[in-house]
C-alpha cells in the first residue's frame, strides 16, 4: 500500500478529531458504531461528525463496514498512517515526505526529511498485510481474530524495533540511530549503503565474513539473536566496507526456547550466502550456539525501556503465527491452490493505489499550524 499524503494538509481540526475517535472506537469495536464515533469526538451535532465522516471515507481513512447488526467505520491502514504522520509533524520529527525506497515483506519504507531538511528514514509496519493475504484455509482461523489485531501487532513491531535499536545504538552496535517512534511507525537515521544483496563490489569477502560472524557472537555475548540475519538486513558501505545491521522485529532472547535453532538460522543464511555469492567457504566451520558465551544481558534490559516481556509473548506469538500461515500458504500454492482474492480486498484497506508523487510533498504551513492549535484532540 502506497502512502499518500496529499490529503492530509485538507484536513480539519474537526477531521483530526473524528479520526481519533474511529481509532480509539477501534480498540474494542471491530466496527465501530457511528454514534460512538460521535461520542468519543466530543463534537456537537451530528451533522458535523457525519460531515467529517464522509470527507475521510473519500480520502480511504476510514471505511464504512456493514455489519449484521449495525453499520459503522473501521480505520484503515491509510487512516493509521496518517495519525502517526500527525504526531511525528507536531513533534516536529517531519517535515516532508520523499520517495519510496523499500516495499518488506512486513514493511513500507520512505526516505522522509525532518525540520532542517536533513533526511531520515520512515518505516512503516504493516503486519497484517501478509497473513490477509493467506489462503481460504486460514481464513476461519483469521476471522476468530480482532481485526483490531494488525493495527496492534505492527505497533507492537514498531515499539519492539525502536527499543531494541536503542540499546543496540547505546552499546556500541552496528545499527542505525533510532530517532522517534509513534504508533506503527519508526523514524531512524538513514544509513547511507546499500542491502548486501545489491552490493556488486565487496573487496575482501573472507573478512567481512568475518566481521558479519564476529557481530552475530556478539549479539549473542549480549543475549540476543537477530532471528532474521541475512544479505537483505545488513546494509554495507562500499568505500568502507563496514556493515549496519536493520530490521529488529524478530529479535530475540539467547534463552528463547528455539535460540539455537534462530542462531544456527542466522549463521547459516551467511554462509550460504557467501558461498553462493563470492564462492567463500571459511575453513572455521562456527561459530556454533556452544561458542556462546553470555557477558552482557541487554535481553533483559530492553524489557525496562517501553517495550515488556508481555508485548514482547504477544508478538512473538504473532509473529510465529503468521510464519507458519506463510508456510502452509506457500505449501498449498505450490500444490496449486488458489489465493483468495476477494479475503484480500475485503481485508484490505480501501485506498486506491496512485501513482506515486516525485519528490517530498510539503506540509503545507498552514496545516501545520492547523495541527498545533489541536492540542486538545482526543489521544490515544
Ligand atoms: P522489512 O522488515 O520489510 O524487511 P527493513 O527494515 O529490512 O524492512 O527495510 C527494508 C529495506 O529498506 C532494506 O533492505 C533497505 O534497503 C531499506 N532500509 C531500511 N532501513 C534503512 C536505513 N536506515 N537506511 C537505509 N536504507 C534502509
Ligand atoms: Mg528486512
Amino acid at each position: 500500500m502506497k502512502l499518500d499524503t496529499r490529503a492530509i494538509r485538507y484536513l480539519t481540526a474537526e477531521d483530526w478529531r473524528v479520526l481519533t475517535a474511529v481509532e480509539m472506537g477501534s480498540k474494542n469495536h471491530e466496527v465501530v458504531p457511528t454514534p460512538l464515533i460521535s461520542q468519543i469526538s466530543g463534537l456537537r451535532g451530528a451533522s458535523g461528525v457525519n460531515r467529517c465522516i464522509s470527507n475521510l471515507a473519500k480520502v480511504g481513512l476510514i471505511a464504512k463496514v456493514k455489519n449484521a447488526k449495525y453499520d459503522g467505520y473501521r480505520l484503515t491502514y491509510g487512516g493509521l498512517d496518517y495519525l502517526a504522520l500527525n504526531t511525528f509533524i507536531k513533534r516536529k520529527s517531519i517535515y516532508s515526505i520523499g520517495n519510496q525506497v523499500g516495499v518488506g515483506k512486513e514493511s513500507d519504507i520512505y526516505v522522509v526529511a525532518d525540520e532542517s531538511g536533513k533526511q531520515v528514514i520512515l518505516k512503516i509496519h504493516r503486519l497484517g498485510r501478509i497473513s490477509f493475504r493467506t489462503v481460504k484455509a486460514n481464513r476461519d482461523y483469521l476471522r476468530n481474530r480482532n481485526s483490531a489485531s494488525w493495527m496492534y501487532m505492527s505497533r507492537l513491531a514498531a515499539m519492539k524495533e525502536f527499543a531494541f535499536m536503542r540499546i543496540l545504538k547505546d552499546n556500541g552496535f552496528p545499527v542505525p540511530t533510532p530517532l522517534d517512534q509513534a504508533r506503527h511507525c519508526v523514524l531512524m537515521e538513514l544509513i547511507d549503503s546499500y542491502p548486501l544483496r545489491q552490493v556488486t563490489s565487496i573487496a575482501d569477502p573472507p573478512k567481512l565474513y568475518a566481521d558479519l560472524m564476529a557481530l552475530i557472537l556478539r549479539f549473542a555475548s549480549q543475549g540476543l539473536i537477530h532471528g532474521d540475519f541475512n544479505e537483505f538486513n545488513i546494509l554495507v558501505n562500499e568505500e568502507t566496507q563496514q556493515p549496519v545491521v536493520i530490521d529488529f522485529p524478530q529479535m530475540v532472547s539467547i534463552d528463547h526456547a528455539n535460540a539455537k535453532e534462530y542462531f544456527d538460522r542466522d549463521v547459516q543464511c551467511i554462509k550460504t550466502f557467501f558461498e553462493r555469492k563470492f564462492k567463500f567457504i571459511s575453513d572455521d566451520e562456527g561459530p556454533n550456539w556452544e561458542d556462546v558465551k553470555r557477558t552482557g544481558k541487554l535481553d533483559i534490559e530492553v524489557e525496562a525501556s517501553g517495550f515488556s516481556k508481555k508485548q514482547a509473548k504477544e508478538l512473538d506469538k504473532y509473529l510465529q503465527q503468521i510464519t507458519q500461515l506463510d508456510q502452509r500458504e506457500g505449501d498449498e500454492a505450490s500444490q496449486g491452490v488458489s489465493t483468495d482474492d476477494d479475503d484480500e480486498q475485503e481485508q484490505s484497506d480501501n485506498v486506491e493505489e496512485e501513482e506515486e508523487e516525485e519528490g517530498h510533498s510539503n506540509l503545507s504551513q498552514n496545516n501545520r499550524d492547523e495541527m498545533k492549535n489541536e492540542a486538545e484532540t482526543p489521544r490515544a
